[in-house]
């Protein structure tokens, strides 16, 4: 895991030098251990939400749902639930992304992306 990477990131979505991302496996496995989510439950959701920087770009943290920048435990709960999802503005935006194509650098910055994090959530 990159040293400058927040310890409640989950992964981080690139699209500079090509379309990938990554998930930080041992914070899954950390996160899981809480007891309020199974490590599936939180790599499905943290990639779901790496996908979303992907074809949202890297400023696409909302105040609610799935592109949440932190997730709070009342999320979390949601996430057990199969609750935690993207908007109908999301979904709209991505599904257009995906029809049209999305090319590596068409989003700025790098990486995409702070990661999936629970910053001051417990
Ligand atoms: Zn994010």
């Amino acid at each position: 895991m990159p040293g400058d990477l927040p310890e409640t990131s989950f992964g981080v979505a690139f699209t500079d030098t090509g379309i990938y991302a990554t998930i930080y496996y041992p914070r899954v496995q950390q996160y899981a251990k809480r007891g309020i989510v199974t490590q599936p439950q939180i790599m499905s959701h943290a990639i779901s939400h790496e996908i979303g920087h992907l074809l949202l770009g890297p400023a696409a943290h909302a105040r609610v749902g799935i592109m949440r920048g932190t997730w709070t435990s009342a999320d979390l709960h949601s996430i057990a639930m199969g609750a935690l999802l993207f908007s109908p503005r999301e979904s709209k935006v991505m599904r257009e992304a995906v029809i049209r194509g999305v090319r590596p650098g068409e989003h700025s910055g790098s990486p995409a992306s702070e990661g999936t994090c629970l910053d001051g959530c417990w």
